[in-house]
């Protein structure tokens, strides 16, 4: 039996969807590897990816915490980002979780991980976020690209 061609592996740095582990955009080079876009999901991933504004890398999270739906720090791939952002070599980690309640609250708590990691080491990443533009309840895959671009030209220290 010949393995399929299009066989999708999930990327073991950021978590994005690939033919490869790592990923096309972890892999190249081309890229700033210093700059970590925090996304939900591979499809906000793809919606950023569609504007061609960001040329760094991603994380995916795998979702949002949520009270209500029970889903805490340790059921979404944050460890790992903690990790990447703990290894060194990062200049800025943008938050582009959405708009929501538990996507806000989602980047308030990565937010201030990624603090506690700059107070260790004397040194961290800056921390940015999407500019206004983003509406309130907003998914990124359902904005049009020029908004979203807009969106993170313009983005602003948390
Ligand atoms: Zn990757």
């Amino acid at each position: 039996m010949t393995q399929a061609a299009s066989t999708v592996r999930t990327c073991g740095t950021c978590g994005n969807l690939d033919a490869t582990d790592p990923c096309g955009i972890c892999a190249d080079d081309r890229r700033d590897q210093s700059m970590i876009c925090i996304v939900e999901d591979v499809a906000d991933l793809w919606a950023l990816e569609r504007t061609a504004t960001f040329k760094g890398t991603y994380h995916v999270i795998g979702g949002t915490l949520s009270a209500l739906d029970g889903r805490g720090p340790e059921d979404l791939n944050i460890s790992q980002l903690l990790a990447r952002v703990t290894a060194g070599g990062i200049s800025e980690v943008i938050l582009a979780t959405s708009a929501t309640v538990d996507g806000q609250t989602t980047a308030h708590y990565i937010s201030d991980r990624l603090e506690d990691i700059g107070a260790e080491r004397g040194e961290g990443p800056h921390i940015t976020r999407l500019a206004h533009g983003v509406p309130v309840g907003g998914e990124l895959d359902y904005l049009d690209d020029g908004t979203l671009s807009a969106a993170l030209k313009a983005r602003r220290p948390v």
